[in-house]
């Protein structure tokens, strides 16, 4: 562990990155507990935080904290056994114990601080975090782990059909779009991540989560072309989505359409191909395009 806190403290002093003249890194805590699924469980007798340097993935601090001992639990005394127990108090309370204790330690044994750090998105350690850590506690910033919140999101669609249970049946939340959903809030994340300006970024990534939904459930009027292949097609060929909303209108009366957009967009999605022959869609392109277009286009 010496030997990691020496490479990331070379790695920030290459980088000039410093605070108060200290060499700041940014690091990746995370903890679990003996019986623990994720999140819940929180009567577990042992617990384990570790804490990791984000620039070289080494080991800068781990720790055990236990509720339960053997020995003592026997009633052999204190002084006659090594005792593992460590811990009074609850179980959820461990792992910020053990990232406090890891943070507090950093400047006396690796000669660095943790200024950034990546951690799950439910854990209470980032308050305690600013508040235990003597000095330079108000300098940290937690950065949200990307594949936590990931595995939340998947986690808050499970509970839903599973208090909803028609939720579940076809067209709806399926197993498949419940994975769909999750895959594309992870993917918008990546790729928004890559924003060389963050706050660009951010309002961008902000916009992609709301519209994921949308985008899974075929609806793709406010998908980005960054990365929706339905949103590309169209804006390479706007002509494409004109000529079917100009069929779709003409089986309307010809011309003097009534039907609303929302219907039109959907035929056009959904039935387009198998309704009209190329053959057709090219003479209607010709007589109709513009007129119709006018009647669907602000959609
Ligand atoms: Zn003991
Ligand atoms: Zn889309």
């Amino acid at each position: 562990m010496r030997e990691a806190g020496k490479e990331e403290k070379r790695l920030a002093e290459e980088k000039d990155s410093f605070h108060d003249g200290v060499p700041a890194i940014c690091v990746v805590v995370d903890g679990g507990w003996s019986k623990r699924s994720h999140k819940h469980s929180y009567n577990a007798n042992s617990g384990v935080g570790i804490i990791v340097g984000r620039a070289t993935g080494k080991l800068l601090h781990i720790g055990v904290r236990n509720r339960f001992c053997t020995a003592c639990s026997l009633n052999i005394p204190a002084d006659k056994h090594d005792c593992f127990k460590n811990w009074n108090a609850s179980a959820s309370e461990m792992e910020a114990d053990i990232i406090v204790e890891g943070f507090v330690e950093a400047e006396r044994v690796h000669g660095i601080r943790y200024t950034q750090f990546v951690g799950d998105g439910d854990s209470s350690v980032y308050p305690t975090l600013i508040q235990q850590v003597p000095g330079w506690g108000h300098a940290i910033h937690k950065l949200e782990c990307a594949n936590h919140c990931c595995k939340c999101y998947r986690g808050s669609l499970e509970k839903l059909v599973q208090d909803n249970p028609s939720y579940k049946g076809n067209g709806g939340l399926t197993e498949k779009m419940r994975r769909r959903l999750v895959s594309a809030a992870r993917c918008a994340i990546k790729m928004r991540s890559q924003e060389s300006d963050r706050r660009v970024g951010i309002r961008l990534l902000k916009a992609d989560l709301k519209n994921g939904p949308s985008h899974c459930f075929g609806h793709h009027d406010k998908c980005s072309p960054d990365f929706c292949s339905t949103a590309r097609d169209r804006l390479q060929s706007d002509n494409i989505t004109l000529e079917v909303q100009t069929l779709e209108a003409t089986t309307n009366d010809g011309g003097e359409s009534t039907h609303d957009q929302v219907t039109c967009k959907f035929n056009l999605e959904v039935g387009f191909s198998i309704i009209y022959p190329n053959s057709i869609k090219h003479e209607l392109d010709q007589h109709l395009f513009v007129q119709i277009a006018d009647i669907c286009s602000p959609m």
